[in-house]
């Protein structure tokens, strides 16, 4: 019998936490006053430049700064007569916007598109400009941005590959480095506050939005979600400046049942709090600003109307004291889409009694007049009203927005230059994952003629993927020049071959002088919805290609290119090679074409798992029980590459794996070593993953689970010792339904590469 025992009870208000969830729930004023005065931080100025704020602004004033409006309401924008390069203009509309300023004095403004530094200094001086003139207190405006991968509303700026692959390089300094440099290319513009990192879990790869997430795995999650803050956080070059951050979208949003975009999700407590909690901890352990609120019917109510997930989950078991945002016009969505409200006013309410902070309206001032309505008539107190600025203006004042509220234009030669551009490049690099390789790659560079087909060969879109100067980029008009496709950057790679470019059924004629044939396959680009799909499989006419190339002979590589892994298992089976290359950046051309000519020796492992059969989708973090093999299966392959697989040109040997004791009780440590060997003549650099499995528990366990991740490079010849140290309380133990965690006695297994070791864990 295994002995349970609880370590660590999260929950700062309550005993434990219940989420049998019901809509309506509120704060009484005694505990608002309460959660008032357990905010304040120790920042003495600040709590009292909040105070005489607080008691100097009149109701009108307080509810302005609940509200954020789309730049798109008050702003002439280039969008739809695009200049030949593709660079639009946004101009603010001073008649459209003084409403915003003089009925409710708005809080914020949000987005854009990739409009020039230039542009924007001229607009956020204009925004800023107007707020002064025009408003009583004169707070100033915080503009948010959707800097997905790089900050990507910027003409000229450095764009990253997505977290997906950015994940998939399982090296957290990129991460860091990323967010130092949309700090950097941003704050001097007057964006004051970035919409990132998404916590959310990529455990749905029906989900259009999986590309924006750091994978499947809540460690991998969380690991590259603090250090991407970190670097937004703390960054000295940004000085005076300081940005907010906010990290998205609170709680299970990328989990929809039936794949699309803000459809519901109906999850236990316990895969809740074990699995889509911890990302939204760790941020919120590491001081992130605000958190936005999913869109989705969560178990039965929308998260926007939830007191349970928005103020008892979030506020009281996580301790979150800052800013919480609704995801855009979600409060009416409501009563749209969700109907559990007969109507915005209703939807309103139940947002506000579920304790949101700022509403992304974003085009209009109705929440205001709803609002104002409910506090004449004694429904909403001014004591909530006053939570909810006081947490907006902490957040205004901790990044020091009321000294340096106005963009500059001294340090422009920074975005989008040389050196960013090659962190840049070597994420786009380390991205990429190789899943298969018969002894093809890498091409030997004196290859006469490549054949090249597929939708993606020769567009630039595809490769960066949606929030990409736009929202949604629909053509490669607004794209650098010298950005390369896969067909372009194959020509710059192998100079001296030909890359013959094949449209479908040329393949087989073309191919007669081809001596390898490569096909750019995979997704055009989308944004959120615009993804929703009915099918995962590749669609029939790029199965068509694949049929055609192999009927060649001719050796076959796939390289996938999009925001979803599209199952195309047949093509797998039969190809010589397939790189999974997602959304990898502006570089991303470039990177495949030196990954697959070996001048990059690939490093990326999967951040997900790529599953091999539409009706059998699994984690790599699936419970034992999810494949029955006492009915045998047809097919036991249920993906083609598991979460943390990707190959190298390097022949790496894992060996020698030690563990400092074979028995550990709850209060002792015990180092894990293992040696990686590069027995090849390339220098490879290798993610050591560990994982530990739990034999047996109380609550049903995952086969395996990330523990920890290191990436060094193992030069030729070489070989490398890496450790990890596992800590039972953190590495032994999971979380019940209620977040508190468990820790049981029993056997463990360690797993690092092919490498295994077992040891017991007492009391
Ligand atoms: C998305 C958010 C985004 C917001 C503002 C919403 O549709 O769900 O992720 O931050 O738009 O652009």
């Amino acid at each position: 019998m295994k002995q349970l025992f609880y370590i660590l009870l999260l929950s700062i208000f309550l005993g434990s936490v219940s989420y049998s969830q019901t809509s309506g729930q509120k704060d009484s004023i005694d505990k608002l006053l309460q959660r008032m005065a357990y905010e304040r931080s120790d920042n003495e100025e600040i709590e009292r430049k909040i105070d005489e704020l607080l008691q100097e602004m009149t109701i009108e004033e307080k509810i302005g700064q609940m509200i954020q409006i789309t730049v798109d309401v008050f702003s002439r924008i280039t969008e739809y007569n695009e200049s030949e390069s593709g660079i639009i203009h946004i101009e603010l509309d001073t008649a459209q916007f003084i409403p915003f300023l003089t009925k409710y004095p708005i809080s914020s403004i949000i987005n854009g598109y990739g409009f020039t530094p230039e542009n924007w200094i001229e607009y956020e001086n204009a925004i800023q400009g107007l707020n002064q003139k025009y408003t009583r207190l004169k707070i100033p405006i915080i503009h948010a941005a959707d800097h997905q991968h790089g900050a990507n509303y910027i003409h000229g700026s450095t764009i990253f590959p997505h977290s997906l692959n950015m994940a998939a390089t399982f090296n957290t300094d990129l991460l860091t480095k990323e967010g130092q440099i949309v700090g950097i290319e941003s704050a001097d513009l007057g964006h004051h506050w970035i919409l990132g990192p998404i916590a959310d879990l990529g455990v749905n790869p029906l989900w259009p939005r999986i590309f924006e997430t750091y994978g499947e795995d809540p460690y991998l999650t969380k690991s590259m979600a603090v250090a991407y803050l970190d670097g937004r956080i703390n960054n000295p070059d940004i000085a005076p400046y300081k940005q907010a951050t906010c990290a998205k979208h609170f709680l299970a949003y990328s989990d929809p049942k039936a794949g699309w975009d803000r459809t519901p999700t109906d999850i236990s407590n316990q895969t809740l709090m074990e699995f889509h909690v911890p990302p939204f901890k760790a941020v919120i352990d590491n001081g992130i600003h605000a958190i936005m609120l999913s869109s989705s019917d969560l178990n039965g109510v929308p998260v926007h109307g939830s007191y349970e997930i928005v103020t008892t989950l979030l506020r009281d078991h996580l301790g979150f004291k800052g800013v919480v945002i609704t995801d855009w016009d979600d409060i009416y969505k409501m009563a749209r889409y969700h109907k559990v409200a007969r109507n915005n006013s209703e939807a309103t309410l139940l947002s506000l009694n579920a304790g949101i902070d700022i509403t992304m309206s974003p085009f209009d001032l109705d929440f205001g007049d709803i609002l104002l309505e409910y506090y004449k008539e004694g429904i909403i107190p001014v004591e909530r009203i006053n939570l909810s600025v006081a947490r907006i203006l902490r957040m205004k004042l901790q990044i020091g927005l009321f000294d340096n509220y106005l963009p500059r234009n001294d340090r422009l030669e920074k975005i989008g230059c040389k050196e960013h551009n090659e962190v840049a490049l070597q994420a786009s690099r380390e991205s990429i994952v190789l899943i298969k390789n018969d002894n093809l790659l890498p091409l030997n560079k004196k290859t006469s003629n490549i054949l090249l087909a597929g939708p993606n060969a020769n567009l630039k879109r595809v490769i960066t993927g949606g929030w990409t100067y736009r929202w949604w980029p629909r053509t490669d008009d607004y794209f650098p020049e010298n950005m390369h496709t896969v067909y372009t950057a194959l020509q710059a790679e192998f100079e001296n071959s030909t890359i013959i470019l094949a449209d479908s059924g040329e393949i087989v004629k073309k191919a007669a002088k081809a001596d390898v044939i490569i096909l750019a396959l995979g997704e055009n680009t989308h944004a959120e919805g615009f993804g929703n799909f009915n099918d995962i499989l590749l669609p029939e006419n790029q199965k068509m290609l694949i049929k055609e190339a192999q009927s060649t002979n001719k050796p076959v590589i796939i390289v996938m290119i999009g925001a979803r892994p599209l199952i195309a298992t047949e093509g797998f089976n039969k190809c010589s090679a397939f790189i999974w290359a997602g959304l990898s950046g502006v570089y991303g051309g470039q990177a495949i074409a030196e990954i697959i000519s070996g001048k990059i020796n690939p490093s990326g492992k999967m951040s997900i798992s790529y599953p091999a059969y539409s009706g059998h989708i699994l984690n790599y973090n699936h419970k034992s029980s999810d494949v029955l093999y006492d009915i045998p299966p047809k097919d036991p392959l249920t993906a083609i590459a598991w979460f943390g697989e990707g190959l190298s040109y390097s022949d790496f040997e894992y060996s020698d794996i030690t563990l400092s004791d074979t028995i550990v009780n709850f209060n002792s440590t015990v180092k894990a070593t293992i040696t990686i060997a590069n027995n090849s003549t390339i220098d490879g650099k290798e993610s050591v993953l560990w994982f530990i499995s739990d034999e047996y528990a109380t609550i049903t366990r995952p086969v395996k689970q990330l523990k920890y991740f290191e990436k060094k490079l193992v030069p030729a010849g070489e070989a490398e010792r890496f450790e990890f140290e596992i800590v039972p309380e953190k590495d032994l133990s999971f979380t019940d339904s209620k977040g508190k965690q468990i820790i049981e006695t029993g056997y463990f297994t360690l797993s690092v590469g092919d490498k295994t070791a077992r040891f017991k864990l007492i009391k």
